[in-house]
């Protein structure tokens, strides 16, 4: 089966199949993983990079989506491929001689997955091929919050027609946090939460405070507890669902609405700052 996603910002490792080149691995961007590796294997004449190009077949094997932009992508990107020029990784420490490129690959992925910036991200780690699955190296597990995945996964646009039965919902007028009302108009549309039966909605800005109350020092939220129904729910959902895409719900949002609000840009932006 394959997953669909919408809003993706991919990071792949791709690993050389030809047994001239083999054992060489690439690691490269993309917003379309299906389309991205038929370019690779198809040279860089049909949009394949250089490096990858004519020394083919590779296989897409490992991707990290959930980047919140493009921007964030690419940075973890370039950072994947020149960990010693990256100064959140200068404790990791250099390929061995006897470590296959593909396994120093996998280490430094694991450190990354681990430091700040990256280890708030709402990212998913993706096997996209069975056989070269592997366990992160012992203390070396990703941050809870990321779920390993398995399977293909289907880049997509996000489904904006809310179905009838949430036409029907209650809006809630007021914020569950500040208790004001949303106003028309308000640049910051409420989140809300997705669980059956939670009519929770707030600021963003106000959500994040709550979620961020015992992590002072961080400006993107990770987790925390609905105002609402008291479930324990992912930032990274709350965002998707706000998106129009969480799992196999339908959204509830009108086009105009899936436009990413002012506040989170700006949550976002005083993040990448920090960065
Ligand atoms: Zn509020
Ligand atoms: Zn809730």
């Amino acid at each position: 089966m394959v997953v669909e996603v919408c809003s993706f910002f991919g990071v792949y490792l791709l690993y050389c199949t030809n047994p001239r080149y083999h054992g060489r691995v690439y690691v490269g961007f993309t917003v379309n993983p299906e389309r991205r590796i038929i370019q690779h294997n198809a040279g860089k004449r049909r949009g394949g990079a250089w490096k990858t190009s004519g020394r083919g077949p590779w296989d897409m094997v490992l991707v990290i989506h959930g980047f919140p932009s493009d921007v964030a992508a690419l940075r973890f990107e370039w950072a994947w491929q020149h960990p010693h020029s990256s100064r959140r990784l200068t404790h990791v420490a250099r390929r061995t001689s006897r470590e296959r490129s593909f396994d120093f690959h996998l280490r430094v992925l694991a450190h990354m997955l681990r430091v700040a910036p990256w280890c708030r991200l709402p990212l998913t780690i993706r096997w996209l091929k069975q056989e070269y699955c592997q366990d992160f190296p012992p203390g070396l597990e990703p941050p809870l919050h990321m779920p390993v995945a398995y399977g293909p996964v289907r880049a997509v646009k996000a489904k904006a027609k809310p179905t009838p039965s949430q036409e029907l919902m209650a809006t809630p007028t007021c914020c569950s946090v500040c208790l004001k009302n949303f106003q028309d108009g308000d640049d910051d549309l409420p989140l809300r939460c997705f669980h059956p039966n939670c009519t929770m909605a707030a600021h963003i800005i106000c959500l994040s405070r709550v979620f961020l109350e015992k992590e002072p020092h961080h400006f993107l939220p990770v987790e925390g507890q609905c105002p609402g129904c008291k479930n324990l729910v992912l930032w990274g959902d709350l965002i998707r669902h706000h998106k129009g895409c969480y799992g196999d719900l339908e959204p509830d949002l009108s086009p105009s609405q899936v436009n990413i609000p002012h506040l989170f840009l700006k949550l976002l932006i005083q993040f990448i700052i920090m960065c």
